[in-house]
């Protein structure tokens, strides 16, 4: 393993769990119900990535494919103040882009080709990556075309994590399972072509006193941990 570079997350507790952060040239799925702290990692990251290296950034930009219309710039201002960037700048860092459907959303990364070197992205950021695949293709009769679909999404992002040695992080909701999936009666959705899309997934919950904890469920190097963190005015935290 030569070289490999991370994103720090911004919390030494996930860090460590990472063992050392989100990896740059991976995919990386960040899974959980409603309100686990998926989108406010997404953000944080944004942020972090603009960062020098010694800051555990990459002094680089991030582009952010929003299906949910969940981003939300004044997040990133206060992140940004956190961590000592001018706001404005960090909002600039971040090539915003709302996918409006499954097809538009592969033909923004499809077209992130022509813009990601001049722009210095090392991050793209998908949130969440399924739920138009999941309302466009309902039912058991749509599903293999729905999968088939999904598959080459997660192709595209494959490829261009490896051509320009970027991190890609997504995120995937979770749903209720017929049996116990990891100790849970949930699972994330997408079925096995999520589950082989990743190299990293993690799973976020919402535990007592406003904690969260992460769990890593799927990875070639990590042993299954766990990391409490928290999230306030600053964004993410120990
Ligand atoms: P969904 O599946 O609905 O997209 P998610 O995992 O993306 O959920 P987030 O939007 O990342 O969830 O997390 C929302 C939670 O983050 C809020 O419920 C709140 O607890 C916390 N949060 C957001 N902003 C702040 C803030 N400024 N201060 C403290 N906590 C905050
Ligand atoms: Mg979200």
């Amino acid at each position: 393993r030569k070289n490999i570079e991370y994103i720090s997350t911004g919390v030494k507790s996930l860090d460590d769990l990472l063992e050392g952060g989100i990896e740059v040239g991976s995919l990386t799925e960040l899974i959980g119900e409603f309100g686990a702290g998926k989108t406010q990692l997404c953000h944080q990251l944004s942020v972090i990535v603009q960062l020098p290296k010694e800051k555990g950034g990459l002094g680089a930009r991030a582009l952010y494919i929003d299906t949910e219309g969940t981003f939300r710039p004044e997040r990133i201002i206060q992140i940004a103040r956190a961590r000592g960037l001018e706001p404005e700048k960090a909002l600039e860092n971040i090539i915003y882009a709302r996918a409006y459907n499954s097809d538009h959303q592969m033909l923004l990364v499809d077209e992130a080709k022509k813009y990601i070197e001049k722009n210095n992205i090392r991050l793209i950021v998908v949130d969440s990556l399924i739920n138009h695949f999941r309302s466009e293709y309902p039912g058991r009769e749509n599903l293999a075309s729905r999968q088939q679909k999904l598959n080459r999404h997660i192709s595209q992002l494959h490829k261009l994590a490896s051509l320009y040695n970027l991190a890609v992080v997504v995120t995937n909701q979770v749903m209720a399972a017929p049996d116990v999936f990891f100790g849970n009666p949930l699972r994330p959705a997408g079925g096995n072509i999520m589950a082989h899309g990743f190299t990293y997934r993690i799973w976020l919950r919402k535990a007592k006193e406003g904690k969260r904890i992460a769990r890593i469920i799927d990875s070639p190097k990590h042993a299954e941990k766990e990391a409490a963190f928290a999230i306030s005015e600053d964004g993410v935290t120990d």
